[in-house]
């Protein structure tokens, strides 16, 4: 645990990638796991309340709502067709009942995939969370 990690922005202390993007899955601070990451539904606090982390260089973008929209979507259709083919129910019983498991299993997920991203990125030592001997040019 006393290793510095390389990353793309410099070396770095704390957990390895896969730990810093459960953290941030769980809503929680990528490098200490304590503090809370989000200060909304998906509005990153300024800095976590335990470490001082600052996540404002974060740099998520679209990539949270693509990974959710990926994950639901790989997992609502082929679960609708499957109840399609098997047991044949009428379409307004499809609507009401897929609907609501697409909007809510999106709404759960979203700040998962985006804590996450945080997460990833951090680890990496990418975008704003670069250290101050990273190389400029490689975000570039
Ligand atoms: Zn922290």
């Amino acid at each position: 645990m006393n290793d510095r990690i390389e990353t793309f922005g410099g070396l770095r202390d704390g957990p390895g990638w896969l730990t810093a993007m459960l953290r941030g899955a769980a809503r929680k601070c990528p490098k200490c796991g304590r503090g809370k990451l989000f200060a909304g539904y998906v509005k990153t606090a300024q800095a976590c309340g335990d470490c001082g982390l600052d996540f404002s260089g974060h740099r998520a973008d679209d990539a949270p709502p693509y990974m959710t929209i990926f994950i639901v979507g790989h997992l609502s259709i082929p679960l609708a067709v499957a109840v399609k083919q098997l047991f044949d129910p009428p379409l307004w019983t499809q609507f009401a009942f897929w609907l609501p498991v697409i909007i809510l299993s999106t709404w759960a997920l979203l700040p998962a995939t985006k804590g996450a991203m945080v997460g990833l990125q951090w680890a990496n030592g990418m975008h704003g969370f670069a250290g101050p001997d990273a190389d400029p040019s490689a975000d570039a």
